[in-house]
């Protein structure tokens, strides 16, 4: 019995010391081998690569969002692994729709540079991410419940110049990059400014949080309209401080495997500037009417 105790406790050692046992605060990006469990077992893990080859057409309905376009005072936050937003003093924008199964509150905003999903294999050099929970539930709860936790997340694009948008919540990270935990106010803000005006197009998949600890269940909206920031822009993200002050130069995680399943896409009918492979419709159309009247 004593023999069988100290191997135990040899073991339990050694699995600290190897770094297996992670707790869900002081995980890295770099070693997700050692991240708990489910993140190396589940079967419905995200980010994957995305791609119109791999996704059936689906016409959901029209998201209907609401309190969005709200502007108001927002704190943000150096957590260690991104930098996260959350409004203040305003009721929590609220979704639903769009092949969503419940109603759903926005509980807080955060980055990934670069980006976590893919799309035709191509990597985004930021994917913003607005994790919602479902109405009524706080989020702690809702991570544990199947459909609990609904994620809506935008690819960015580089362009030539600065992004006036991302401004005023740069300047904000530059005051607390240099120290996990820290928080600032953003006075102004809108989430709208951070959402593509034409959210028609959209992925739709179920998968899990992308972070320890990797909770399943997350009903992902991947869109297809993208936003731009600039390169020295983003380079302003990778300036963010760990706990072990190093500069967190990317925090995204590994592509996941599909496990067969279903990937949804719906097309907008407007346009699709950057949906990397889907064709926008009346774009085509005006193209060969185009080149037929050149011919
Ligand atoms: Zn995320």
């Amino acid at each position: 019995m004593i023999v069988r105790q100290k191997a135990f406790v040899f073991v339990v050692v050694l699995l600290e010391w190897t770094g297996q046992f992670v707790s869900a605060s002081d995980w890295k990006y770099g070693n997700e081998g050692a991240w708990p469990e489910l993140c190396q077992s589940g079967s419905r893990q995200s980010p994957i690569g995305l791609s119109p080859s791999i996704a059936m057409w689906k016409n959901f309905s029209r998201l209907i969002m609401e309190g969005y376009g709200q502007r108001t005072v927002a704190v943000m936050k150096n957590n260690g692994h991104s930098a996260e937003v959350r409004l203040k003093h305003v009721q929590n924008p609220k979704v639903h729709g769009g092949g969503l199964p419940g109603f759903y509150e926005l509980d807080h905003l955060h980055f990934h540079w670069q980006s976590e999903h893919t799309v035709d294999d191509i990597r985004f050099p930021l994917e913003l991410h607005l994790v919602h929970h479902i109405k009524g539930m706080e989020m702690t709860e809702a991570v544990e419940h199947p459909n609990g936790v609904a994620v809506f997340a935008v690819m960015l694009e580089i362009s030539p110049d600065d992004e006036e948008d991302f401004e005023p919540l740069l300047d904000i990270l530059d005051n607390l990059k240099d120290t996990v935990g820290e928080v600032r106010q953003l006075t102004d803000f809108s989430v709208k400014d951070f959402l593509p005006k034409d959210k028609a197009g959209f992925y739709r998949y179920e998968g899990s949080l992308t972070t320890p600890n990797c909770n399943e269940g997350v009903i992902w909206t991947v869109f297809t309209n993208t936003l731009r920031i600039s390169r020295s822009q983003v380079k302003k993200f990778e300036q963010i401080k760990t706990t072990e002050k190093s500069p967190l130069t990317q925090n995204f995680r590994g592509i996941q495997p599909l496990n067969g399943r279903a990937v949804y896409l719906k097309r907008s009918p407007v346009m699709d500037s950057s949906a990397r492979g889907v064709v926008p419709s009346a774009w085509l159309a005006v193209s060969l009417v185009y080149v037929g009247l050149r011919w």
